[in-house]
């Protein structure tokens, strides 16, 4: 049983990549917790004190070690895990550099219990600094125990580096959580300060995400999955329309290795596409399992990093993957009607179809009588084309027009003859086959000169226009130097402007740009400006394209002819994706003609 920890050899430890990993407690709390993986445990408890900077310690009822290896364990280059070159390339355990005790060790206070299956007694080990001050029998259930007190006791510039307790033990809740998820068929705990953080307990993928996120977060997720020869991609994906601004569940684990990647990130952010708002990033949990020959993880010694031989396929691969799963979203019914609502869209035909409505008007109808003409029972259902029937609704409304609030229909001096109106100076009202659309007019509006504007600036810039009376203002000197220093930016997007001593002048805006909006839509670029600019041509693109929109379009609050409304809405929908804005907010609502009924039950 005993030596099966070896000291690797010194041409296979020189090929490994050097470097310190622990940092910080939560850099423990992840060599202890993949050890305990590696052991082949089924329950895995962590205990902290002062996020870590106290306590850290991790029981698993894995393997547990004999007294030869529970010493070895300690050893610089001591592992049970690889032996030869070869074994490097193919790595299936978490660990395999045999450094990370002997590190611990040597920064704190440590004192592990272990014991093997079939023994009677286990091993008590002390080290302090990275010597061994204890070593005897002791009494110990099978698995391992391994407590480390006291972290950089001994390297006071380490210790002053730590962060506060609630900094250290979100770090180390973030390195429980990637361990927790990486393996749902385990059961996890997390106890804090002598509370309990966490209980998980064995299941499925979903069940971990929900656990350690909360139910909402599964309402939030689409599945994805995807198989070659190559790779299998599986895992979740967050729905477009809860994507966030801030960075938050972004997880990529490849062979159940929790690992940070731009380059694939990029390519998550790629397949949403329009999908999601400008600057917001959906929830992932994206798996990848592949044979370990096609990946590198000796490139960082904390493994966070690593290396597909295929970089191209994976990406082009995730992509698609993660395309196919917004995709098969898009056509669930929650949102549509039998069929979907946007293949069928149509703008409003010029309409005789609601002039003359297929229903009778009943003169004598009167609501708030239960009289015995029913107007709606008159054309059996079957004959109503539903959209005439809706609109007949309406010319049906029996009081005269003044009380009629649908009136709107009969409104026929702006006769474009198509059944659409306004509400609440902030909606547009029209049908689809199956039932009525309610469209954001501002949002809608803001997806439509979004995509415009942005095809203006990825050809050069927005065309301007001169102002007949120039916008001034005063700006603070630093302002106006960040300012000046950012004349293309502003230039490209359609605004010339003078400096004159204090005062800032705009001579020429964008081309249809509301000019009310001009302080509003400087104010916000300068702020961007000296927090960051977007560094990419693109994402500078994008940016302003969306602040030009924001200030160019029409608010909620204004009337709009029916001309306008038709305009606006076949616009929108001739957009690829017409359903959110460019921030990610909904563009528009439906109500079926069922969800309609049943309010009537
Ligand atoms: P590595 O994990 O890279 O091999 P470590 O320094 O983390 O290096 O651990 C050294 C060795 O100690 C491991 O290879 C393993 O054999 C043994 N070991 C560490 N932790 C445990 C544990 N919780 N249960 C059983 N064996 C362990
Ligand atoms: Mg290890």
């Amino acid at each position: 049983m005993g030596g099966r920890i070896k000291l690797l050899p010194e041409y296979l430890a020189n090929q490994i990549a050097a470097g310190e990993v622990v940092q910080r407690p939560a850099s423990v709390v992840k060599e202890l917790m993949e050890n305990a993986v590696d052991a082949g445990a089924k329950h895995i408890k962590l205990i902290v004190k002062d996020g870590g900077k106290t306590l850290i310690q991790v029981i698993d009822d894995g393997t547990g070690m004999d007294e030869t290896d529970a010493r070895m364990a300690f050893e610089r280059h001591a592992t049970s895990k690889i032996s030869s070159t070869e074994d490097l390339f193919n790595i299936r355990t978490k660990g395999f550099r045999g450094e990370a005790l002997a590190s611990v060790a040597s920064v704190a206070h440590v004192e592990m219990r272990t014991k093997p299956a079939g023994s009677d007694l286990g091993t008590l080990i002390r080290i302090e600094g990275g010597k061994v001050v204890l070593q005897e029998p002791v009494q110990t259930p099978v698995g391992t125990n391994i407590a480390v007190k006291n972290l950089f006791f001994n390297v006071p510039a380490r210790r002053k580096f730590l962060k506060s307790p609630q900094v250290e033990m979100r770090h180390v809740i973030d390195e429980f959580q990637r361990i927790a998820l990486a393996y749902p068929e385990l059961a996890f705990t997390l106890i804090h300060n002598g509370n309990e953080v966490y209980h998980l307990y064995p299941g499925n993928l979903y069940q971990r995400i929900t656990a350690v996120f909360g139910k909402k977060m599964g309402d939030r997720l689409l599945p994805l999955e995807q198989e070659t020869d190559y790779v299998r991609i599986s895992g979740y994906t967050g729905k477009p329309e809860f994507a966030k601004l801030r960075r938050g569940e972004q997880f990529f684990f490849v062979n159940k290795r929790f690992v940070k990647s731009p380059y694939l990130h990029k390519a998550v952010m790629d397949a949403y596409g329009g999908l999601i708002g400008e600057r917001k990033i959906p929830s992932y949990f994206i798996f990848f399992d592949i044979d370990p020959q096609h990946v590198d993880v000796n490139i960082h010694p904390t493994k966070t990093e690593i290396k597909f031989d295929d970089e191209a396929t994976v990406y082009n691969l995730l992509r698609a993957t993660v395309r196919h799963a917004l995709g098969k979203f898009d056509q669930m019914p929650s949102l549509d009607f039998e069929g979907g609502i946007l293949p069928d869209f149509r703008p409003a035909k010029p309409g005789k179809t609601y002039t003359e409505p297929s229903v009778q008007v009943s003169p004598s109808f009167n609501p708030f009588t239960e009289g015995t003409d029913k107007p709606f029972d008159k054309p059996s259902r079957k004959e109503i084309d539903r959209f005439t029937g809706f609109v007949s609704a309406a010319n049906d409304f029996p009081s005269g027009e003044a009380d009629n609030p649908l009136a709107v229909f009969d409104d026929t001096e702006n006769d474009t003859g198509d059944a659409s109106f306004q509400w609440a100076d902030k909606y547009i009202v029209t049908y689809v086959r199956d039932g009525l659309l309610l469209v954001h007019q501002y949002r809608a509006h803001v997806s439509v000169l979004y995509e415009e504007f942005l095809q203006e600036l990825k050809q050069g810039s927005v065309p301007s226009q001169l102002l007949m009376f120039p916008w001034e203002t005063d700006y603070l000197p630093a302002e106006l130097e960040l300012l000046e220093k950012h004349r293309k930016v502003l230039e490209k997007s359609g605004i010339r402007f003078e400096i004159d001593g204090e005062v800032f002048r705009i001579t020429a805006a964008p081309t249809g740009f509301d000019n009310r909006h001009l302080k509003r839509f400087m104010d916000e670029l300068l702020a961007q400006l000296s927090e960051e600019i977007p560094a990419g041509e693109d994402d500078l693109n994008k940016y302003l394209a969306l602040r030009l929109a924001q200030a160019s379009a029409i608010g909620t609050g204004q009337t709009l002819s029916k001309d306008e409304q038709q305009k606006l809405l076949a616009r929108l929908f001739s957009l690829e994706n017409p359903r959110y804005a460019p921030d990610g907010k909904k563009n528009f609502i439906t109500l079926s003609e069922n969800e309609i009924n049943n309010r009537f039950l």
